[in-house]
């Protein structure tokens, strides 16, 4: 597998230099070019293959020509202890729970993937710094993914007082090779540090500075695992190829999506859930695509204005509207039917679902209703299932659940041990003199 840029598909680099660069020269995102055709191998899995299985037979035929068959096998195993779960909300609707990872939400599969290969890449080759700007749920997952592992120092920037509490101590509880800054300002100035350090000459001479970011290529190749792995549970889905309903922000978990179908994974469609932040769905709905500033919702890991793998999708659609817009189907929820439709799943089926989960339920919901208004089958054995990937953990957002459902959502272990454990982080302000003085003393 190759990757370049929109701007030069000439300049391909190879998939460990698309890892540790993360953005091409030019400044776009990398694209896998030559799509692969994973039919074939589609085919052969099914429900007898758990989902380290699919995992491996597919990182094996993506990446064996790089890293040859068994470090490509071996990445995979590495990368996934836990695994997605797929159940049954009704008749029309399934869940693919993706929030059995160490952090309790699906980034967790992106970043100990890319972990897991960052290591293996530098065996032999000094300590790099990765250096992450987070608002809350990517700096967890990212610090999770690389705690312990071999020649690799984590800096977590964060800014104070403007994470939850469990986030906070996701973030400031490990230890190790994980330190986290808890900046006095912004998550905007958060962003602006690690950009500035990046650009830094006198940090970049002394240190080698990575950045683990969500349009890290790295993320989202593993991202289309659990789409394969879902598409390959024939009992749950039925006779014809489901659709899919992505909660959406930044568009990379759907992104992935729409490559496992371009590879080879039978798909009737995808549905681009977002909470008000609509821009895709507008795009989607008029051919307009218009960033704006980004307001604030429920579903807060969802509240991108300008989302950054747009750009991919373009791509893949070859800059075609009707195209994309022929296979993605856009639909919005505000916060008050997120609310209504976590009260009504708890009431109807007693499951409990998060506030991103239930932007992709309600938008599921939508389209059955109006799929039924134009005479097309929706509830029969042969009508299309729905899968709504369900993003995060009830109990990352039990204050919500417990507002619309009137219950607190049960803590997993692995949740609850980490507020129990003191805060570790060290303080510092909004001037790049700060930070670089912080990660000269520490591994200068
Ligand atoms: C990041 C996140 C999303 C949005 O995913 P994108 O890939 O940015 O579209 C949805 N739900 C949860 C819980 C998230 O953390």
């Amino acid at each position: 597998m190759r990757f370049a840029s929109r701007a030069h598909p000439e300049r391909t680099v190879s998939f460990r230099d698309a890892l540790f660069t993360g953005l091409a020269p030019d400044g776009g995102l990398y694209h896998p070019v030559d799509p692969p055709d994973l039919g074939p191998i589609i085919a052969r899995l099914g429900d007898a293959h758990s989902f380290a299985e699919v995992a491996e037979e597919i990182s094996s035929a993506l990446l064996a020509t790089e890293l040859g068959e068994a470090k490509a096998r071996g990445l995979a195993r590495a990368a996934f202890p836990f695994a997605p779960v797929l159940t049954k909300l009704d008749d029309r609707i399934l869940l693919l729970e993706l929030f059995h990872g160490p952090t309790c939400a699906f980034k967790d599969f992106g970043a100990q993937f890319l972990a897991a290969a960052m290591e293996g890449f530098l065996q032999s080759a000094g300590r790099i710094q990765i250096l992450v700007a987070t608002s809350g749920d990517t700096g967890s997952a990212v610090a999770q993914a690389f705690h312990g592992r071999k020649n690799i120092d984590v800096i977590i920037l964060y800014p104070s007082g403007r994470v939850s509490e469990l986030q906070e101590k996701q973030l400031t509880t490990m230890g190790g090779n994980v330190h986290a800054l808890e900046v006095a300002g912004s998550f905007d100035d958060c962003q602006r540090l690690v950009k500035e350090a990046f650009q830094d000459g006198a940090l970049r001479r002394s240190l080698r500075l990575t950045s683990a970011n969500s349009i890290n290529i790295g993320r989202l190749l593993p991202q289309c695992l659990y789409y394969i792995f879902a598409g390959t549970r024939r009992a749950a889905i039925g006779a014809s190829a489901p659709l899919i309903c992505v909660p959406s922000g930044n568009f990379g978990n759907l992104t992935a999506g729409v490559l496992a179908w371009r590879w080879g994974l039978p798909v009737a469609g995808f549905i681009a859930a977002t909470n008000v932040n609509d821009v895709v769905p507008v795009y989607l709905e008029s051919g307009r695509f218009t960033p704006r500033p980004s307001a604030q919702t429920l579903s807060n890991a969802m509240d991108v204005g300008n989302p950054s793998n747009f750009e991919r999708l373009v791509e893949i659609f070859k800059g075609s509207w009707e195209g994309m817009a022929g296979r993605i189907e856009g639909r919005s929820v505000t916060d008050t039917r997120t609310l209504e439709t976590m009260k009504r799943m708890y009431d109807e089926h007693g499951q409990m679902m998060d506030p991103h989960t239930a932007v992709g339920v309600a938008a599921a919901l939508d389209h059955l209703e109006s799929a039924a208004a134009s005479g097309a089958p929706v509830a029969g054995p042969e009508s299309p299932r729905v899968i709504v990937l369900s993003t995060a953990h009830p109990a990352k957002f039990s204050d919500i659940v417990q507002k619309a459902t009137g219950k607190l959502p049960e803590m997993p272990e692995r949740l609850a041990r980490c507020l129990s454990l003191p805060k570790q982080s060290v303080p510092i302000g909004t001037r790049l003199s700060e930070l670089s003085e912080y990660l000269m003393e520490m591994f200068g």
